[in-house]
């Protein structure tokens, strides 16, 4: 990727001169917008999102979702569509001039949330919604693809529009979909998630390198020897043996973690005994791991491990330990990031461009960066409750923003190389 900061500064002096013409309402404004934005279905948007919404599907059940995406990106007569998986869909568009593979992703799976929006168009699935918005994201990208359909001649290179299942369950479907191999060929990976908390349409570009956390989990059980309160001579006490390993594990991060590195370890559950006088013979512990590098991330596994197995072996207890990795964290490739920033103010204006800081959830959209650079943005979608809560509500009337940046930037893309 090659973008210089004189080229960046002249998009960022060209976008200015676009907001003063709409400003000021001149006739300049229809010369400056490019004629793609007409082609953008903004009504079949909204109605394609509505009947997802209607028809939510949980992780590795999107068997409407992704026959109706495949029937839709079949109308538009020029897209290619396959199946890597029983319940995901990729649409490929070959431009009519040779050039590179760039990917766009949108997931589509529901959450087991019941919805409480009051919505006309509320979920007809009883305990299952969209409240994470991938609705959304698949009614968007269904509108990106469109809007390239309908300039083909204008694309230099492929495109792919990936309408991923399972995001939200582990260990997700991104997985499934690389390990098909139909991605090998891919150049750059974007993708793009709604949220709420600024002014609706507005594009928030993630920060380049991490961002988004790693997230493990640990399971650990450590089976002592039950004992009278008075008598711990005959016994293992659990309840000791976990207590040193939970404080020797809050040692990882403050002596083995280079200072400045983010990490998180939590011990979030720990159960045993039921009486005051009595030395139980088991107790259960439970712990989560944050983290954005992947050094780091294995040297946390490998340190935990270890102090559990010393702590145990020189108590006496023996312990089961199951080591759960999730997702890795996502890197966003600088150069992407330069690029997505520079297009989204070309198509929108800098008003409505803004950094947005790392994400503390995870994303399995984080495992493209396994075959190709990747860059991950967000759409505000107006004031409202979180992502995931039974009330979220976008507003539609920020999604053409969504859309937009999705085209420009992948034209972009595909002509910087
Ligand atoms: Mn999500």
């Amino acid at each position: 990727m090659k973008i210089t900061k004189a080229v960046l500064t002249a998009l960022l002096l060209g976008t200015a001169g676009v907001v003063v013409c709409m400003a000021s309402g001149t006739s300049g404004e229809s010369k400056k917008e490019p004629g793609w934005v007409k082609n953008i279905p903004a009504e079949k948007i909204i109605e394609w999102r509505r009947h997802i919404h209607q028809n939510p599907e949980l992780s590795y059940e999107e068997m409407f979702t992704s026959e109706y995406v495949s029937s839709i990106l079949e109308s538009f007569g020029n897209i290619e569509v396959t199946w890597p998986t029983p319940t995901s869909v990729i649409g490929i568009l070959r431009g009519d001039k040779p050039g590179s593979t760039v990917a766009f992703r949108a997931d589509m799976d529901a959450l087991p949330v019941p919805e409480e929006t009051g919505l006309p168009f509320s979920s007809q699935t009883e305990g299952v919604s969209h409240a994470c918005g991938h609705d959304v994201h698949t009614a968007m990208l269904l509108g990106t693809a469109a809007t390239l359909s309908s300039i083909k001649d204008q694309v230099k290179g492929t495109v792919y529009f990936i309408f991923q299942h399972a995001e939200e369950q582990s260990p997700g479907g991104a997985r499934d979909i690389i390990e098909t191999g139909v991605l090998n060929d891919v150049d750059a990976f974007f993708g793009l998630h709604i949220g709420p908390g600024r002014l609706p349409g507005l594009i928030g570009i993630l920060p380049a390198g991490p961002a988004s956390t790693a997230s493990d989990g640990f399971y650990l059980t450590i089976q002592g020897k039950g004992s009278h309160g008075s008598m711990p001579q005959m016994g293992v006490d659990p309840i000791v043996t976990g207590a040193e390993i939970v404080t020797a594990l809050q040692t990882i991060v403050s002596r083995n973690v280079t200072p400045g590195e983010m990490a998180v370890i939590t011990v979030g559950k720990f159960q045993s005994g039921n009486a005051p006088n009595v030395i139980p013979d088991r107790a259960l512990l439970a712990g989560t791991v944050r983290t954005v590098s992947e050094t780091t991330r294995k040297l946390i596994e490998g340190r935990i491990r270890t102090v559990i197995d010393n702590i145990a072996n020189a108590n006496g207890a023996t312990y089961s330990l199951e080591y759960a990795s999730g997702y890795p964290a996502m890197e966003n490739d600088p150069g992407l990031c330069i690029l997505a920033k520079a297009s989204a103010i070309k198509i929108l204006g800098s008003d409505m461009v803004f950094d947005a800081p790392r994400m503390t959830a995870s994303e399995d959209f984080a495992r493209y960066k396994e075959i190709a650079p990747e860059c991950y943005l967000s759409l505000s979608t107006g004031p409202g409750v979180a992502n995931h809560h039974p009330a979220f509500n976008p507003d539609e009337s920020s999604f053409i923003n969504g859309v937009k940046a999705e085209v420009q930037i992948i034209l972009d893309y595909l002509n910087s190389r």
